[in-house]
């Protein structure tokens, strides 16, 4: 198993689809085989090589069982190319980009783009000191950022970014909220940050209602120029999604707001990425055996 991967290491360790299928196979028993029906860890040989066959109930599983590849149209290697270049491109590429390089039709390649969004989300909470601002982003249809101040194809969202000291920035984090009402703001602070982090923010209203609720201070933001950090991974963010993708409905907002902060909380590992994404893959459709045992346990 590599630790990172160059395009040459790549375009050598995967020329067919049988090199991604041994991959797989790594991935999902390398530490050992355990039935995804029983929970049983002895198997004997399934209909194909890429099969394994529980010993106790017989159940044949495919190493693509369960995982995101299963039932898959594209050929594995195809999904491969796209997975590789998602993840080791430092900006991510547009599925229409994708559908070019990989000959994908472009709808292939942005809904199995979409399954590696899904799994880029992280729940993990932001800690230490941090910076919370709001910004609105355009649906970016066209004329529709001349459209007044309503939220119709627009969207709101609140950036919080962890502030390291100096100029050092730690993790970023977002939410897209409905309104900025106190009691909307207050579920967004607790999905993004820690309890009891030191939060700093400009002097909203409802940031003031909220002071008894978490350790807040404010300060005038003088059209950002206070929280200058934050407002440049703002920009950076509307950049990429201009430059990148040209357009994203606010119904998919969150999925490029997860990309997004995926690649830059990762930015320093960025040679593990697509090994990582390629575990989150093979792990992200619950196993029947896993739902069970949770069944099982959430019932005693
Ligand atoms: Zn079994």
């Amino acid at each position: 198993m590599f630790q990172g991967i160059s395009a040459i290491e790549f375009s050598k360790m995967f020329v067919d689809n049988e090199s991604c299928y041994n991959y797989l196979i790594d991935l999902k028993w390398g530490k050992g085989y355990q039935c995804s029906r029983c929970g049983n860890t002895e198997h004997m040989k399934g209909r194909t090589w890429y099969y394994r066959r529980c010993k106790k109930c017989l159940y044949d599983e495919s190493v693509t069982a369960n995982t995101v590849f299963h039932g898959m149209k594209m050929p594995v290697l195809k999904a491969f190319h796209i997975i590789f270049r998602v993840t080791t491109k430092k900006k991510g590429m547009s599925t229409v980009e994708l559908g070019t390089e990989v000959y994908v039709q472009q709808k292939t390649a942005w809904l199995f783009k979409r399954k590696i969004q899904s799994v880029m989300k992280d729940k993990s909470l932001l800690q230490g000191s941090v910076e919370v601002d709001e910004t609105i982003i355009g649906g970016y249809r066209a004329g529709s950022e001349n459209k007044g101040r309503s939220l119709k194809d627009k969207a709101a969202v609140v950036v919080a970014i962890e502030a390291l000291g100096g100029d050092k920035t730690g993790n970023i984090n977002f939410e897209v909220i409905e309104n900025f009402k106190a009691d909307t703001l207050e579920v967004a602070l607790t999905d993004l940050i820690a309890p009891d982090t030191y939060i700093q923010t400009d002097k909203h209203a409802a940031y003031e209602a909220l002071k008894e609720k978490f350790p807040i201070a404010t300060k005038v933001s003088n059209k950002g120029e206070a929280f200058p950090e934050i407002h440049k991974q703002i920009m950076l963010f509307k950049n990429w999604l201009r430059g990148i993708h040209h357009k994203c409905s606010s119904t998919h907002l969150h999925a490029y707001l997860d990309e997004y902060k995926y690649r830059f909380n990762k930015r320093n590992m960025r040679k593990w990425i697509f090994n990582d994404i390629m575990q989150r893959l093979m792990n992200s459709e619950p196993r029947p055996y896993s739902i069970l045992s949770a069944l099982c346990a959430y019932s005693t």
